[in-house]
């Protein structure tokens, strides 16, 4: 390849591209079993949308769940996914299931990491489903424990976006303290090196393998591998393509433009389908952007012909995808709520800024409601009404709400069904909704060890990829909570045994 001659700026035995969950968890596995790392993230801030997120982590039959006593195993998780997923993936299911307790042991190893199983149901009744879930999620990190590196971390979505860092006076929590318990982790190991500011732009080939990357106008030598771990396409409106939703809605910070997968192609690499995303619904906030929006407690949604669709309890995953043709869509609700919005909304903007920007508005009637968002009051009024009447019975007879495990763990109601609150006391809002997503998941083939495939189906030696970088086995489906990072963390860790055993 032309870009092989110059002399490296640095060599290490692993590059990793990106610092969400996968690939820190990759750098950690690589520079704790001795090898030297270094982490290159694009942004000035370390762990992307798994920074934003809440850290579920779905990694099942691991001693965290045995340590919660719960009754599960690796064995129930198959039966749960391959009721789910059938035989799509069947491959890379196993090397998931097999992974799964080995990374959270080596992990749990170093003692600044440890987890805690928290109650989140699975998001399908399929046989092997956790009713109560089985993920975990990292314990809060003190500011104090990380110290100056604490600020490379990216704060929550809600002060990102607004341009501030951490709550001086909190702890790192979720997703913000995964990503720095890893990076101490990584940081103590004597191994590591961490470059912000330094994207990926290509990777370097000689005989036919990769063997360095250049990023931020350095050639960097990897001996072992690459692991590219850099996030989806969310914020690169050409290669979404007709991908429903779009980039101003997506929830990924914007440095997730694919780089990683156009690098890798550019070397002929294959992807798998582009048309699959991690979705959900999203509240249309006054800056442009979206709010994830999920656990319902009150009102109902609507189309554009004033029409109900979907049981607004739903995982929002499925949710997303049930508001596929029927976005922009509103969220109606009535004064029960005062004021607020009826569910859990990140970050979610003040319904003042909300009803000032016109993305919420309120009215005294549903007839004038209706009006306001531009649907025939007629069927709004006979929708609310028909809703109502199934609030009283406790039985949702058109989308079933209430009649899951899921649908009720953020239930709130006091009539016979929690999940069916009326709509019958104004002053009424309508909330815009949009289609939105945690990240999109096609995207690199691989192998079940996470190397990645050329268009023959053959591994191009050197490289390898985790996360949303890749093309997820789950397809179509968001089987439970946790599972984009816990398989992040699984396949990066299956790239990192690769490459020690390649030695
Ligand atoms: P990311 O975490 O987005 O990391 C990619 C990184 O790569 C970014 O920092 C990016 O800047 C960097 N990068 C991009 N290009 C380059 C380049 N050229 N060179 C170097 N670096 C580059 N999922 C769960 O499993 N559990 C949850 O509890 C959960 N909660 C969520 C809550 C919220 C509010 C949101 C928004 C998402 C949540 N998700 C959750 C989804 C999940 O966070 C993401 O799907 C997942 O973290 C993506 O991981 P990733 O490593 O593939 O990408």
């Amino acid at each position: 390849m032309g870009n092989a001659g110059r002399d490296w700026d640095d060599s290490f035995d692993v590059v990793v591209a990106g610092s969400g969950a996968g690939a820190m968890t990759g750098a950690l596995v690589a520079a704790a079993s001795g090898l030297r790392t270094v982490i290159l993230e694009k942004t000035d801030l370390l762990g992307g949308t798994s920074a934003y997120s809440g850290a579920s982590i779905w990694l099942p039959g691991t001693q965290v769940q045995q340590r919660a006593n719960l009754d599960d195993s690796t064995e129930n998780a198959r039966t749960y996914l391959r009721a789910l997923l059938g035989d799509d993936g069947e491959a890379h299911r196993e090397s998931f299931l097999a992974a799964a307790p080995e990374v959270v042991e080596f992990l749990e190893r170093d003692p600044v990491i440890e987890f805690k199983w928290s109650p989140f149901p699975d998001y399908f009744a399929r046989p092997g489903r956790m009713d109560l879930g089985r993920s975990f999620m990292p314990l809060d990190l003190p500011l104090e424990e990380l110290g100056d590196s604490a600020a490379l971390v990216r704060p929550p979505v809600d002060r990102d976006r607004a341009g501030k860092g951490h709550d001086p006076s909190a702890p790192l929590q979720q997703g913000r303290a995964l990503i720095g318990r890893l990076l101490l982790a990584f940081l103590n190991s004597g191994n590591g090196t961490v470059r912000t500011g330094t994207g990926l732009t290509e990777l370097i080939i000689e005989d036919g393998r990769v063997v360095g990357v250049e990023a931020g106008g350095l050639r960097l030598r990897a001996e072992r591998g690459v692991l590219l771990a850099a996030g989806g396409y969310e914020n690169d409106a050409a290669m979404r393509g007709d991908l429903p939703g779009d980039a101003a809605w997506t929830m990924a910070p914007g440095g997730n433009t694919g780089d990683a997968i156009n690098a890798a192609t550019r070397i002929g690499a294959a992807t798998g389908p582009l048309d699959q995303a991690w979705w959900c619904p999203g509240t249309a906030d006054p800056g442009g952007r979206a709010s994830f929006t999920l656990g319902f407690r009150g009102g109902l949604m609507v189309d554009g012909t004033g029409t109900r669709f979907a049981n607004e309890s739903l995982p929002y995953d499925q949710m997303g995808r049930a508001m596929m043709g029927h976005v922009p869509a509103h969220l109606v609700f009535d004064s029960r709520s005062k004021g607020r919005l009826p569910a859990i909304s990140l970050p979610g903007a003040s319904p003042a800024d909300n009803l000032e920007a016109g993305t919420w508005v309120k009215a005294d009637t549903l007839d004038e409601l209706a009006e306001a968002i531009g649907v025939p009051a007629a069927a709004l009024t006979a929708g609310v009404e028909r809703f109502n009447g199934f609030a009283e019975k406790g039985v949702d007879e058109d989308f079933h709400r209430g009649e899951d495990p899921y649908d009720t763990f953020f239930a709130a109601g006091d009539g016979p069904n929690p999940c069916l609150v009326p709509v019958d006391q104004p002053p009424y809002y309508a909330a815009r909704m949009v289609l939105s997503d945690l990240g999109t998941k096609g995207g690199l083939r691989t192998d079940p060890d996470s190397r990645v495939l050329d268009a023959s189906g053959t591994p191009v030696p050197g490289l390898y990829a985790a996360g949303n970088t890749t093309s997820s086995f789950t397809g179509a489906h968001y089987p439970g909570p946790g599972i984009p990072i816990g398989s992040a963390m699984a396949f990066a860790y299956r790239a990192v045994q690769d490459m020690k055993a390649g030695a």
